[in-house]
């Protein structure tokens, strides 16, 4: 099918939730190399939203899920699953945490944290204690108890009244949050850089604060990595900068380079509460995704490739940082690794979006004024300084 054809069978028959999307319809990858229906080939920055961290047909993991294609899919979690107890274990082996559980999306593994979060008092005697603090312009997911946790009002108001009770503290404000506290306070739950808000990264004195708070008060910490993670900032998990341990991590989009997968990791005496029949899923850790996960960790921490991310991190970094120099177009360059916000002086961040597909390359917008770059890992060099100069071009021709 060419693209308006396809248009005209979404715009027809999908439930319109995504709006007018990016009229491009990718057909094949190949690193980070996508290929359009017209023809077209672009070098890629988005990954899928943060999710592609092998690129595109990577050849390792082609060859593993053909193989795990054509042995088992899927059998359900009333059976023991290698790959998902072996994958289990390689996370819980590289975090603070020590028990995983799996599940097929993000918000599905911030909805199971939240869960025991609540569990977890309700088991030590104190049910009352069941109130999260969250912060203003966070984003956790778009199920009921996710988009209550999610601190941006635009995607709550469809649906008030919300779960009870999340409050939104503003980002990188220590009395603030010290406000927020009550003796009911449960879990705090933070993205450690705040993805769809365009890259914001929480300050350390602020983490810590965040960190005393928790201790003081018998509050669990929650962290969603489930964009930071899987080595997106140059370490397995963004809280790894702060030096702290949260009590739960939840993980999703590079886990699976693709395939759906999510998890959320808990320390024992935490994962404790969760007995059996306490929560569930279908899906989620099924042999397959659990494979997909089994080759992306392996990669990651085996072969190199979180070394590399982090080194193209620092390189892009700088480039960028340079760039930002020679123009009055960037204000500022934030972020860590490959997850990379370049916010722009002026409310152009779409223009600037749309000119850089025109001349293949894929970069995500947030909002008005952000570039949110959160490439494949398999990029190089020459990629990064294509895209540079790229950007350089469409900023001074605007
Ligand atoms: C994407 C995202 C989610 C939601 O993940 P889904 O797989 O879309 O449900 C939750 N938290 C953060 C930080 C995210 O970036």
């Amino acid at each position: 099918m060419n693209l308006n054809e396809i248009k005209e069978l979404d715009q027809k028959y999908y439930m319109n939730t995504f709006g007018p999307r990016t009229p491009v319809c990718f057909t094949k990858g190949e690193g980070i190399t996508l290929t359009d229906t017209e023809g077209l080939e672009y070098k890629d920055f988005f990954a899928g939203i943060a999710v592609n961290c092998l690129g595109y047909s990577h050849p390792r993991l082609v060859s593993e899920l053909q193989e795990q294609v054509s042995q088992i899919t899927h059998t359900s979690s009333v059976f023991y699953i290698e790959n998902q107890a072996r994958l289990a274990q390689m996370i819980a082996e590289n975090c603070c945490c020590d028990r995983v559980f799996f599940a097929s999306t993000g918000a599905e593994a911030n909805e199971g944290a939240i869960k025991l979060a609540k569990k977890y008092f309700v088991e030590k005697g104190n049910p009352e204690k069941r109130e999260f603090i969250t912060l203003k312009n966070s984003f956790h997911g778009r199920t009921l108890a996710t988009v209550a946790a999610t601190g941006q009002e635009k995607y709550q108001k469809p649906y008030l009244p919300l779960l009870e009770k999340f409050t939104h503290v503003e980002v990188n404000d220590c009395d603030a949050l010290k406000d927020a506290i009550t003796p009911n306070t449960a879990a705090i739950m933070v993205e450690f850089i705040q993805g769809e808000s365009g890259v914001l990264p929480l300050t350390q004195e602020f983490v810590d604060t965040i960190s005393a708070l928790c201790k003081e008060n018998e509050i669990l910490l929650i962290a969603d990595e489930v964009q930071t993670g899987i080595g997106r900032t140059g370490k397995l998990f963004a809280h790894e900068w702060y030096n702290v341990e949260p009590d739960i991590i939840t993980m999703a989009k590079g886990l699976g380079a693709g395939i759906p997968i999510g998890a959320l990791a808990a320390k024992e005496n935490v994962a404790d509460a969760f007995k059996p029949g306490d929560h569930g899923t279908t899906f989620g850790g099924n042999p397959m995704s659990t494979r997909a996960g089994l080759v992306v960790l392996d990669e990651l921490l085996n072969n190199g490739l979180m070394d590399h991310a982090k080194a193209m991190g620092d390189y892009f970094f700088e480039k960028l940082s340079n760039l930002a120099k020679s123009t009055d177009r960037i204000a500022t360059v934030r972020g860590k690794g490959l997850m990379i916000g370049v916010v722009l002086n002026d409310e152009i961040a779409k223009e600037v979006g749309s000119k850089l597909r025109d001349n293949g390359f894929i970069a995500g917008v947030v909002g008005t004024k952000v570039l949110r770059l959160v490439p494949p890992f398999v990029l190089n060099e020459t990629d990064i300084d294509e895209f540079v100069s790229a950007l350089e071009n469409v900023l001074n021709n605007l």
